[in-house]
């Protein structure tokens, strides 16, 4: 079965589309954290990130500075929050790859603050020879 994004970007189920090439799509959040909450996805259905050709991923790149900008530009927004979940223990709810630009303003109560952990210089070292040799 299509995903729910690939009915939306072949037309089946409506959206409020912001932008659209060959491969790329975007389109408005429904449930918004913010005015302006724009999903940007890869027409081809994918769930991870890591499942992306080079190619697929660099034409999103291409497009993610100046969909930042209509956002910033759009919202008047003071700044933004580019995210991209893979799994559902990282909150990823719907299969396909999307990017999120989520407009803020100081004061918008949305929050962003993970708890930062602390590592070792000997453990920081051990893992990233490991992620080195992958
Ligand atoms: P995730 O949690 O997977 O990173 O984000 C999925 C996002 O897709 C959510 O923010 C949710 O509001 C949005 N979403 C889910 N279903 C639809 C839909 O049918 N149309 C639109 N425009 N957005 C959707």
């Amino acid at each position: 079965v299509a995903s729910i994004f690939s009915r939306i970007i072949s037309g089946e189920i409506p959206c409020h589309k912001v932008y659209e090439d060959a491969s790329v799509f975007a389109f408005l959040d429904v449930n918004p954290l913010a005015d302006g909450h724009t999903l940007v996805v890869p027409k081809r259905e994918v769930e991870q990130l890591y499942e992306l050709s080079p190619d697929e991923c660099a034409a999103i790149g291409r497009v993610l500075p100046m969909l930042v900008q209509r956002v910033l530009n759009a919202t008047g927004a003071e700044g933004c929050n580019v995210l991209q979940n893979n799994g559902k223990a990282a909150g990823q709810q719907v299969p396909h790859v999307h990017f999120h630009i989520i407009p803020r303003r100081s004061g918008d109560q949305l929050g962003y603050r993970w708890n930062a952990g602390k590592r070792s210089e000997q453990e920081l070292a051990a893992m990233a020879a490991k992620l080195r040799a992958e």
